[in-house]
């Protein structure tokens, strides 16, 4: 089993793990990234709204930050960390092929994971037809046929949302019921169309979304379907160390500060495993955030261990 000694261990190597490593190696840190090498938007053949990226790979951004983390002095390693503990003043992380990662300090950037509506076809059409964002996704299919697949209570402003791309929306509300009140009225005055029944499966054709087959037989043409997944954090390193949480609308995540502090003294986090909103360039932005704040806290360290080195010795007494 190696045991080496790191400033920094990040757990997680994709946006915002990536984008922390960057800061710490040009900080002169010593910084290590495990990674498992399965970034949430790998479904996904081009990335949209990261300036000076748009429409670029996932995997090519990511190819890129590891290059530059590399050249920094930072070292990745493809691995998975199994179990994350306190050890000493530092922490020590194991991964699944039995290494022992030994750090001052600890960042977490695991990212989340979408759980689907159990829906025939829906699943392999993830990314490739089938979204959760407009912001990213909307524009390839403006003025096309859009359905909505509601999931709950969001579902029904996804649907307003995606209005602003299309005026062709069809709400396909089996899930949650169909909407009445004032959420009917707005849907029949943006012209919004509402499926109540059933749904039995999502149809394709030649690759590409075809639409919607509905219980009673029916095919219900589309060109894209949106849908909100529950998104389940991977946050079972912060778990191991008992970090604190805090219960949203949209899910149970690890509380952290605006430098993505956690209540564990010496535990960061960045990205999706605390915020279920951060896109790609918040991820890159959050991670850049906690980088510094790290650095911040290991100066502090660094300045006390020096001054304790130098202080006189306490005089005897008689
Ligand atoms: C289909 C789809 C399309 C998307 N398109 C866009 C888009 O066009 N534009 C945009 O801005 N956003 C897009 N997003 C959102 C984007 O995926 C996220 O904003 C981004 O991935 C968050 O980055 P992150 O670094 O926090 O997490 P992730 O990218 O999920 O990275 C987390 C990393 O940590 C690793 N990891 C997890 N657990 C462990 C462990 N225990 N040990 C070691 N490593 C671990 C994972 O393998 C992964 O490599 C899309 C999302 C989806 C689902």
């Amino acid at each position: 089993m190696n045991e080496i000694s790191w400033d920094v261990a990040v757990i997680g190597g994709a946006s915002a793990g990536l984008s922390a490593a960057l800061m710490l190696g040009r900080a002169r840190r010593r910084v290590i990234v495990i990674d498992a090498a399965a970034p949430r938007n790998r479904f996904a053949a081009h990335m949209h709204g990261l300036l000076g990226h748009d429409g670029r790979p996932p995997a090519d951004l990511l190819a890129d930050g590891r290059r530059e983390v590399e050249s920094y002095g930072g070292r990745i390693i493809t691995a998975t960390a199994t179990r994350t503990r306190r050890d000493g003043d530092g922490f020590a992380v194991e991964t699944a092929d039995g290494e022992v990662v030994r750090a001052r300090k600890l960042l977490v950037t695991t990212g989340a994971r979408d759980e689907l509506p159990d829906l025939d076809g829906l699943a392999e059409r993830w990314g490739r037809g089938v979204a959760v964002c407009p912001y990213c996704d909307g524009y390839e299919v403006r003025d096309q046929r859009i359905g909505i697949l509601a999931t709950g209570p969001g579902s029904e402003f996804q649907a307003q949302l995606l209005r602003q791309w299309s005026p062709s929306i069809s709400y396909l509300a089996d899930a949650v019921g169909g909407p009445g009140g004032e959420t009917r009225d707005a849907f029949d005055a943006r012209g919004i169309h509402v499926e109540e029944g059933p749904v039995r499966r999502v149809v394709s054709r030649n690759d590409r979304i075809a639409g919607v087959e509905m219980a009673d037989g029916r095919l219900i043409e589309l060109d894209a379907i949106f849908t909100i997944p529950r998104l389940v954090p991977r946050d079972e390193p912060l778990r191991q160390l008992g970090a604190e949480r805090t219960e949203h609308p949209w899910g149970s995540f690890v509380t952290v500060d605006e430098n993505g502090q956690t209540s564990v003294d010496g535990v960061w986090a960045a990205g999706n495993v605390v915020n279920a909103m951060a896109n790609v360039a918040v991820s890159i932005g959050a991670g850049a955030v906690a980088a510094g704040a790290i650095n911040h806290a290991l100066v502090l360290d660094d300045v006390r261990r020096a001054v304790s080195a130098v202080a006189p010795a306490p005089a005897e007494s008689e």
